[in-house]
């Protein structure tokens, strides 16, 4: 990752609850806050690189407000959006690492119009498009992270590997988001087979979408903390495991 001028590579990074993000704030040495309205931004260093830290709250407007403020206020080289999230694939299991190469939104779908008394058949409603704000607008029904962080995600996961650090499995898959959270095993199965999701979360796509807009590079590393597919039950202390890896991704990122 090419930095600024200065040299100094700057990482803005959101998680959306305390549990999600406390961990990345409470290792910033040096750590700085500026209050915007209701977000904190807390700057301060995790080795060669400068991060900015926010908590942006649950849902997607919090986190694409947020992605918004962070990128006007820190100008971060880039952004990784990190957290919690459900499975939707059977091979995941509570603590596995999904880097999300490809991100939808499970959000935005259109019914086919049917006539009153035929019901709600939520398998034929379609994906629908998101617009996306450039010099020239675009529809896209997806969006990803880039490829060089990508890489230095699935480097930091060797390394980790090596050194025993790392216990859950580590996928390149498709993150789904939405202001939703969905329990029932056969909705999780359309929306897998409509999407095409390993894992379903409330923030990650509208981050995507607003550094897609703004251009800026941008990462989502989620970790499996409940699976309906399995039986696990939302554990919210996984979230240190997406913390963690950041931490040691953002330690690789001042080194290269
Ligand atoms: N009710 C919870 C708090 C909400 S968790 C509690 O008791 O603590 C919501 C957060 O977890 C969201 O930010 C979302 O990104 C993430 N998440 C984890 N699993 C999810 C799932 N199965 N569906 C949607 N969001 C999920």
């Amino acid at each position: 990752m090419d930095g600024k001028p200065s040299g100094r590579l700057h990482a803005a990074v959101l998680g959306a609850m305390d549990c999600e993000i406390g961990r990345v704030m409470g290792a910033l040495s040096g750590a700085e806050t500026l209050r915007e309205g209701s977000w904190e931004l807390v700057t301060g260093d995790i080795g060669r690189v400068r991060v900015t830290a926010v908590r942006c709250g649950i849902g997607t407007a919090n986190a694409a407000a947020c992605a918004a403020l962070a990128l006007r206020e820190a100008k971060p080289d880039l952004l990784i959006i990190q957290g919690t999230a459900g499975a939707h694939s059977p091979e995941l299991r509570r603590g596995d690492l999904v880097l999300a190469e490809r991100l939808v939104n499970i959000g935005a779908y259109m019914s086919d119009p049917h006539p009153e008394g035929s019901g709600v058949r939520t398998s034929l409603w379609k994906p629908f498009e998101t617009e996306l704000m450039l010099a020239e607008p675009r529809s896209v029904y997806e969006l990803c992270s880039s490829d060089e962080l990508l890489a230095a995600a699935r480097g930091t996961a060797e390394v980790l590997r090596e050194e025993g650090r790392l216990s859950g499995r580590v996928i390149r898959g498709t993150v789904g988001s939405g202001d939703v959270w969905n329990r029932e095993i056969a909705r999780i199965a359309e929306l897998r087979r409509a999407y095409g999701t390993d894992c379903e979360d409330m923030e990650s796509y509208s981050a995507a979408q607003v550094c897609a807009s703004f251009g800026v590079p941008f990462l989502c590393v989620r970790v499996i903390s409940n699976s309906e597919l399995t039986g696990e039950e939302y554990e919210r202390e996984t979230a240190s495991a997406a913390q963690d890896f950041t931490l040691a991704l953002l330690g690789r990122l001042g080194r290269s």
